[in-house]
């Protein structure tokens, strides 16, 4: 068992595998993650900014998903945002 702490309400609850959201906003998750996919297949060479720009989620967010595993890079060029 993981414990685990929801990147989106902070609560802490437990899972047989390691994961970045509890059950309530895994959903929010998923509605985010549906439409940078349909961003991306639209506008392929985005970067994290023109994303969170286009869709109003932070490019932090973005690049949560990134590191995620969750957004599959070749579907477009998918740049890193310089840490400044
Ligand atoms: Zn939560």
């Amino acid at each position: 068992m993981y414990t685990n702490i929801c990147k989106h309400c902070h609560k802490q609850f437990k899972s047989r595998f390691k994961a970045y959201s509890c059950n309530e906003c895994s959903k929010k998750d998923e509605d985010y993650f549906d439409e940078i996919e349909a961003y991306l297949k639209e506008y392929p060479n985005s970067n994290a900014l023109q994303i969170s720009d286009a869709l109003g989620i932070t490019a932090y967010q973005v690049l949560n998903y990134l590191k995620e595993g969750r957004l599959n890079i070749s579907r477009g060029r998918f740049e890193r945002i310089d840490d400044k």
